[in-house]
């Protein structure tokens, strides 16, 4: 498989392979927003006892995946805005209150394969699951054209594939086997690391004789994991229909469900960054305080925390007490609240650039220490072309930016702005420090309104005409008569 653009940065603060369980809190404080759900619909009410696994609320925009309670424990609704709290929190292992018998239609109409998957999306593993393409839930009773499996996460910092398979690869193969059942005849794409390590070998080993796994091997570089990117590499066309994608974690959550009837409560995130004390992989649940872990790895100084990896993240919100359900990673940076004086100039040892601006070109490859700081003052596009080298998605970000800037979003829209895969790598080497990625996303959105709203003018246009006609034949009619 040939990828374009792509590229490494080492920084300070990677995580261990090692996973560590972090103690219970007292409460626990679920988000009932994260990037892709909106858990609208409660199910609980205040000073409910509830137990493990228990359905808290439903996201109706999405299938209505089950928001889980972590936890046996005592529903508070109205102590933290946007939270659903758990007091007194004990645990008590889940006995899922799952009922196949509740499903008599979805069992006729769709056999085994329909229970299936009703018992992934009852359970929560179905939220592992994303479109390719569009990066959404994907509907779970729908037939994909393909399911690509990554065992790989390459942006810095979320929680590593071998970390997650750790001693399970049994279980992980019997999830493959699961994923193939439901399945007709589509193929199932499984990404491994290109270079020859003890992980590599012991997954190409252990899928001897699955005929139906077609193994792609990726090198280890930022994007290559990226489903979208992959799914485009492969020649699986949008318009054929829906590409499942699915990492480590959610091939084990499959397992988990239809092997044992169990929720997947507990997830495997990494916390990492040049501002944490001990970088590591932790099992945590969702709903876990957000001060506990700035309290336990964050270092000494301001810092901030970032939900996600390095990349692509977003800057954890005061108002965000804890973990959401979507979790992989919290990132971790020192805060720089001074400006550098003319920092594009000092031509550091310890900064790394895509360029050749930094001495530290001199030192060889070193982690770095990265901070807030922009390291140099935003100004105009210098023609580098770096952001058109790095870009995974073979569009020209300086291009679309100079469309953007003089408002020329219909050259943009022609320039493909819309396969932007928002990855981030653009706006980190660009010299200008010019925010690209952020940029792309705005003018992806605008453009969808643009047009869906062009569309729904088209639609009441047609009506308004067809309406039209259809008076004047009635009207023709009467005076027949
Ligand atoms: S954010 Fe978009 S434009 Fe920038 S490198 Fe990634 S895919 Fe390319
Ligand atoms: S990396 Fe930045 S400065 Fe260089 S061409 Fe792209 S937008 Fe312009």
């Amino acid at each position: 498989m040939k990828f374009r653009g792509g590229y490494n940065i080492t920084l300070q603060g990677r995580p261990s392979k090692k996973v560590k369980i972090l103690p219970e809190p007292e409460a626990l404080y679920l988000p009932l927003e994260s990037k892709r759900f909106d858990f609208t619909s409660i199910y609980v009410e205040e000073g409910q006892k509830v137990d493990t696994g228990d359905v808290l609320a439903v996201d109706p925009g999405n299938y209505d995946v089950p928001l889980l309670s972590p936890r046996a424990g005592t529903v508070r609704l109205s102590s933290t805005e946007g939270h659903i709290v758990l007091e007194d929190i004990s645990t008590v292992d889940d006995v899922p209150d799952y009922d196949k018998d509740s499903i008599p239609h979805i069992a006729r109409q769709m056999g085994a394969s329909g229970e299936m998957r009703h018992k992934l999306l009852a359970l929560g593993a179905w939220q592992f699951f994303r479109d390719a393409y569009t990066n959404e839930l994907p509907d779970p009773m729908g037939t994909p054209q393909a399911v690509i499996v990554s065992t790989l996460s390459l942006d810095p910092f979320t929680a590593r594939g071998d970390v997650q398979f750790k001693n399970r690869l049994l279980q992980f193969t019997r999830g493959l086997e699961y994923l193939q059942s439901m399945l007709e005849y589509q193929p199932i794409y499984l990404v491994i690391p290109k270079s020859r390590t003890k992980f590599h070998d012991k997954v190409k080993d252990q899928i001897r004789g699955y005929a139906w796994v077609k193994l792609i091997e990726v090198p280890l570089e930022y994007t290559r994991t990226n489903f979208n990117i992959l799914a485009r590499n492969l020649g699986l066309k949008r318009a054929d229909g829906p590409i499942w994608g699915v990492k480590a974690g959610g091939v084990l959550a499959v397992d988990r469900a239809l092997t044992h009837t169990k929720t997947s409560l507990v997830r495997i995130v990494s916390i990492g960054g040049p501002g944490v004390k001990t970088p590591e992989h932790v099992k945590v649940m969702a709903g876990y305080p957000i001060a506990r872990i700035r309290e336990q790895y964050a270092r000494e100084g301001q810092m901030r925390l970032i939900n996600g990896g390095f990349f692509t993240g977003r800057m954890l919100g005061e108002d965000e007490i804890g973990l959401g359900v979507e979790i992989a990673g919290i990132t971790i940076i020192p805060e720089h609240t001074e400006r550098e004086f003319l920092g594009w100039l000092r031509p550091g040892f310890d900064r790394s650039s895509y360029s050749n601006a930094f001495l530290s070109t001199l030192r060889g490859k070193f982690a770095e220490k990265f901070t807030t700081t922009l390291r140099g003052e935003p100004r105009a596009c210098v023609s580098c072309n770096f952001c058109e080298e790095v870009c995974p998605a073979g569009i020209m970000p300086h291009l679309i930016h100079k469309y953007l800037y003089s408002d020329m979003i219909e050259e943009a829209d022609a320039a493909r702005v819309d396969l932007c895969v928002e990855c981030g790598l653009c706006s980190f080497v660009c010299p200008s420090k010019i925010e690209l990625r952020e940029e792309f996303i705005g003018a992806k959105v605008f453009i969808e309104e643009e047009k869906a709203e062009a569309e729904a003018q088209r639609i009441k246009q047609e009506e308004a005409v067809q309406k039209e006609q259809e008076r004047r034949k009635e009207s023709s009619e009467e005076n027949l008569y």
